[in-house]
């Protein structure tokens, strides 16, 4: 049956499923809005389909198949038989369970929702070109919009997504086989994270990156720390390179790749994972149309009410820019909503912790020590060691640090870098102590849990006042 077109109205249309979307639909709906919410593909977005949920769900198998085959000293002694499609089987299950409860939450919330591809036609009207052929549009008169239509993954030129032999990382979460060897080019956060997952499956990894060093952003140490582990499981590197242009080789690519004299490399991998960043999508949705105009990263620059120029609409999420992170997706989806529903609520990005999850895991927090420095503070910094950690030994993980930097007159915590198992998990409570104004002896006072990896924190904050019983003091 054919669908015409049909005119309706809402108070506030939030445009994209994903986190800064849903979060802002659903609690728009929890204040009395009327809210409906336009999602063209998945409910969930990128973070229940293809990113957060499901890598996590792979790295953790991969992590559980590698620490079966490795705990020889544990006296343990097994190999792991990985299924991969029985493994991308379960990882599926765990997405379907979590975007079928964004749904409901929705509904139960009393959203509208609305299946589709939501475009404006000026500031106050979106079309919807509704899923499926011949299913009609629907023209929606909205008095507020917040624009959630997220990030997509960006192409390399001469390296388009083929899903054969030149991947996305969308790609690599439902691999039906584990290719034998994968080039990766990019040693970002999403490179690094799915390059130790195959390796630990295992896959021969080798990662190609620009820049001299993997994690651009993240403090030497704590690069080295994961670096060294991730080559100790087998994964090669080369810095200085650029990915220039590949060859199908009948069964796998030959990349060749150029450093800055002009030299160029060949590698071959039956398979290549592009994973040089991530762009915001605003060519979905007519973002002119509306009186939108992003900026030159293609971002849609909102001030601290999440609000863009156009003073009714509203931008959250990865189109809003960096940290293209899901929790900051969720609190900028929760200000839109509450600023809409009158309520003096302000985004404050000092405490947005950020989590890297190879091996071991990285949590950061606020500042580290130089960029305090650069803020004016005089720093003080305290170091727990995992080696010294009973219970990092008790897992036989006990490579990494926790850091843990305040201001040296007040005490005041900024910040904390965490290299660790379960990283990030132990950087809540430091993003806990910044965000409550708490001093290093609110955390060194704190009693916590023996044994834990989080003693490593109150360890830390004690070190920094020359007051840590377990490690030496500085
Ligand atoms: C491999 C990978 C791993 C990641 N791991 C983590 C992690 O561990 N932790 C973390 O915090 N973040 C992680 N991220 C990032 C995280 O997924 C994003 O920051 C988050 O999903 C951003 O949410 P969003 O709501 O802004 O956008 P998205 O989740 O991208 O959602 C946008 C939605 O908008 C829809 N849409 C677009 N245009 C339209 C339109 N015109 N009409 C209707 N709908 C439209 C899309 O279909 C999509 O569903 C990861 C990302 C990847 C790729």
């Amino acid at each position: 049956m054919v669908v015409g077109d049909i005119a309706t109205g809402t108070e506030v249309l939030v445009i994209g499923g994903g986190p800064g979307g849903y979060v802002a639909a659903i609690r728009g709906g929890q204040l009395g809005l009327d809210v409906t919410l336009v999602e063209a593909d998945a409910y969930g977005g990128t973070c229940l389909n293809e990113g957060c949920i499901p890598s996590k769900a792979l790295i953790h198998a991969s992590d559980l198949a590698y620490e079966v085959e490795h705990a020889e000293e544990m006296g343990i002694h097994a190999r792991a038989d990985v299924d991969v499609q029985g493994l991308v089987g379960w990882k599926d299950g765990v997405v379907d369970q979590l975007t079928g409860g964004v749904e409901q939450l929705c509904k139960a919330n009393g959203v509208n929702l609305v299946p589709g591809r939501a475009e404006f036609t000026d500031s106050h009207t979106a079309r919807v070109a509704h899923g499926g052929e011949g299913q009609g549009s629907e023209s929606i008169e909205f008095e507020h919009a917040v624009v959630a239509t997220g990030s997509r993954p960006i192409e390399l030129p001469g390296f388009s997504f083929d899903g054969d032999r030149i991947l996305s990382s969308s790609d690599v979460l439902s691999l039906d086989s584990l290719p034998e060897t994968m080039l990766v080019v990019g040693g970002g956060y999403i490179g690094m994270e799915l390059s130790t997952m195959l390796a630990k499956l295992g896959c021969d990894v080798t990662v190609v990156e620009m820049l001299d060093d993997i994690l651009p952003g993240y403090d030497e140490d704590v690069t080295r720390t994961v670096r060294e582990r991730a080559e100790e499981l087998g994964i090669e590197f080369s810095f200085g390179e650029a990915a220039q242009g590949w060859e199908d080789t009948g069964n796998g690519a030959r990349v060749t790749t150029e450093n800055e004299d002009g030299e160029t490399t060949e590698y071959t991998a039956e398979n290549v994972l592009v994973a040089v960043g991530r762009q915001p999508v605003t060519d979905t949705c007519n973002v002119e149309a509306a009186g939108l105009e992003p900026n030159e990263n293609g971002v849609l620059e909102t001030d601290d009410a999440a609000r863009t120029d156009v003073e009714h609409i509203f931008a959250v999420g990865d189109v809003a820019g960096e940290p293209m992170l899901a929790h900051k997706a969720y609190r900028e989806g929760h200000v839109a909503a509450e600023v809409i529903a009158g309520e003096p609520t302000r985004l404050d990005y000092q405490a947005v912790p950020a989590a890297v999850f190879t091996d071991p895991e990285i949590g950061t927090v606020g500042l580290t020590e130089s960029e305090a420095e650069a803020e004016g503070f005089d720093p003080v910094v305290g170091e727990m060691p995992m080696a010294a950690s009973g219970r990092a030994l008790t897992v036989g993980e006990d490579e990494g640090f926790v850091r843990v930097v305040a201001d040296a007159e007040t005490e005041f915590v900024l910040g904390a870098q965490i290299v660790a198992p379960e990283a990030s998990e132990l950087i809540a409570e430091v993003g806990l102590a910044i965000e409550m104004g708490a001093r290093l002896e609110d955390i060194a006072a704190t009693i916590h849990t023996h044994p834990t990896l989080s003693e490593a924190v109150g360890e830390a904050a004690a070190n920094a006042r020359g007051a840590a019983v377990h490690t030496l003091n500085r």
